[in-house]
């Protein structure tokens, strides 16, 4: 067992589960306002960006309010926890995982057997893993490239030649499905400092369309979280991942896991 039970974020000590739902209803509906004023400042069409709720570091319940207020994708970050938190919910059969961390190859099995989509595939290697993985459990498993725009700063994510191969091996694949591209720009103070990296990532990808690569592997664009997805929606996501802005803040020791992972 990992850590989702021992960590009761600091709402749950506050509130019974109905005062929870209503929380979490309450943030969803400020986050859904948020979303279709981007999606009308952009002239957008509304079905394009697909809402999911990062539920890293909190307890299933918190997953099962979120799904009262209509979410039905979810993200996490750590394989075991997503697993966990997976098994611990009875009524799932709405809910469709994504994995949003760093993976690593090694754990390629766990991850198809778990999530639905892989937004952080960021090299050859780990692409043949997962197409075998997806092969031998008889699953399709739909994946973005993660891009390192910011060498310098990011750890993860695949170089825009690294990028090129990593769609070129994906036409060969078929238990796992590229369908698209994914970002996690360097941290800031200011969220307009995303802006260029998210107007990169759109612009990246229609060079590759221009190159001839298949639209449905380039059809998505998942970028954008809490403090800047309107404006992700604004340069073109269809995927956002929000944790904060539904859930709370996560514990101070998550915050710090999850900045040393950038
Ligand atoms: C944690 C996380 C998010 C959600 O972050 P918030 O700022 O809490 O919305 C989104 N994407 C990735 C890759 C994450 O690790």
């Amino acid at each position: 067992m990992v850590n989702t039970n021992k960590q009761p974020a600091r709402l749950e000590s506050l509130l019974n589960n109905t005062e929870l739902t209503n929380t979490i209803s309450r943030n969803i509906i400020k986050v859904r306002k948020r979303i279709s004023r981007a999606i009308k400042r952009a002239g957008r069409d509304s079905s394009k960006v697909r809402l999911i709720g990062v539920s890293k570091t909190f307890p299933k319940d918190y997953v099962i309010a979120a799904t009262a207020a209509g979410v039905t994708n979810f993200g996490e970050n750590r394989i075991q926890e997503g697993l966990n938190k997976a098994s611990q919910i009875e009524n799932k059969t709405n809910i469709t995982w994504h994995f949003v961390g760093h993976l690593q190859s090694n754990k390629a099995r766990k991850a198809v057997s778990a999530f639905t989509w892989i937004h952080s595939v960021d090299s050859l290697e780990l692409l043949h893993r997962l197409e075998h993985a997806a092969d031998e459990q008889k699953t399709s498993t739909k994946i973005l490239v993660q891009v390192n725009l910011a060498n310098e700063i990011n750890k993860h994510g695949a170089s825009i030649d690294e990028t090129i191969q990593i769609l070129h091996a994906g036409k060969m694949c078929h238990a796992v499905k590229i369908c698209g591209l994914m970002i996690l720009p360097p941290w800031s103070i200011d969220p307009e400092q995303s802006r260029p990296y998210f107007r990169q990532l759109h612009e990246l990808r229609n060079s590759f369309l221009d190159k001839g690569f298949e639209p449905q592997m380039l059809s998505e664009l998942s970028m954008g979280m809490s403090r800047d997805f309107d404006i992700a929606i604004e340069e073109g996501a269809t995927i956002i991942r929000i944790g904060t802005a539904i859930f709370g803040h996560r514990q101070q020791k998550n915050i710090d896991t999850l900045l040393t992972e950038r």
